[in-house]
């Protein structure tokens, strides 16, 4: 059986001026803008993440040509460029914040992150955004959880639904792994916090057979070319979920693990390899 490809695009920061370090995974606002139209050029219904779970979940089917906007970790620039974007034209987001990057007060204080420095939300920002998209968790440091200790893993997974549920006063339902990375433990663990879905990165379409806390998505960076963003946006160029993990990504993993027991953990950058 073949499934309808659902494109759900993974941003990272959308700014002219980025730190180097952030530099290959940032979008320029005017790119950033020409893909929102791109979409809607297309006839593509750009759906809030929650229908996508909800149809994963065995509840109505999404509308045959759909899509899901995604951003991690939670850079400042969300607030001044992507928000208004979204906004202009009434597009559902969902926001995933590390919440140990966050600036500006909170207590307790948070002991900050494995990001290396750039402008980062506030926490008075990620309030004043919640009204408008969905606010999920990224963890409190941004590990690679499925080289973790089991005990380390379940507390950035519950602490971070703590912090952002006390913050925000109601409920957190949406997760991301920190570079895409779970494993069965992790995915476990995410369950068991309460998390009703979780997004991976894959490097494919998600579709209604997707795994709810394993969801495929397509990330988005400086030089993905306009060609190749209207294929995905066509469905086409890139696996459709359920497919299995690659060989290459088990094999990445073991070593990562390796590094992480023998070492320090591997440098915390934005996924460099799947
Ligand atoms: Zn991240």
């Amino acid at each position: 059986m073949t499934y309808q490809p659902v494109p759900v695009f993974l941003y990272h920061s959308v700014s002219a001026d980025p730190p180097p370090w952030i530099a290959p995974f940032t979008v320029r606002p005017r790119v950033f803008a020409e893909q929102l139209d791109l979409l809607a050029d297309n006839g593509l219904d750009v759906v809030p993440l929650r229908r996508l779970v909800a149809s994963l979940r065995g509840g109505p089917p999404l509308p045959p040509r759909s899509a899901v906007l995604t951003f991690d970790d939670g850079f400042a620039d969300f607030h001044s460029t992507v928000a208004p974007l979204l906004a202009a034209r009434g597009l559902p987001a969902t926001l995933y914040v590390t919440t140990g990057a966050l600036g500006g007060l909170s207590w307790p204080p948070e002991r900050g992150s494995l990001l290396p420095p750039a402008p980062m939300l506030t926490w008075r920002q990620v309030r004043e955004l919640d009204p408008f998209v969905e606010i999920g968790g990224h963890t409190r440091t941004h590990p690679q959880l499925d080289a973790l200790p089991r005990q380390s893993a379940r507390e950035e997974v519950l602490g971070c639904k703590d912090r952002l549920e006390d913050a925000l006063g109601h409920r957190v339902d949406s997760f991301a792994y920190p570079h895409g990375y779970s494993s069965r433990t992790v995915r476990r663990l995410v369950d068991e916090a309460g998390w009703t879905s979780a997004t991976a990165v894959r490097y494919g379409f998600s579709s209604g057979a997707d795994e709810p806390l394993r969801i495929a998505r397509l990330m988005v960076r400086a030089d993905t070319t306009r060609d190749r963003f209207l294929d995905w946006a066509q469905g086409l160029g890139a696996p459709v979920a359920p497919f299995p993990e690659r060989a290459l990504s088990r094999a990445w993993r073991s070593y990562r693990r390796l590094r992480a027991g023998i070492d320090h953990p591997h440098p915390s950058l934005p996924l460099t390899a799947r």
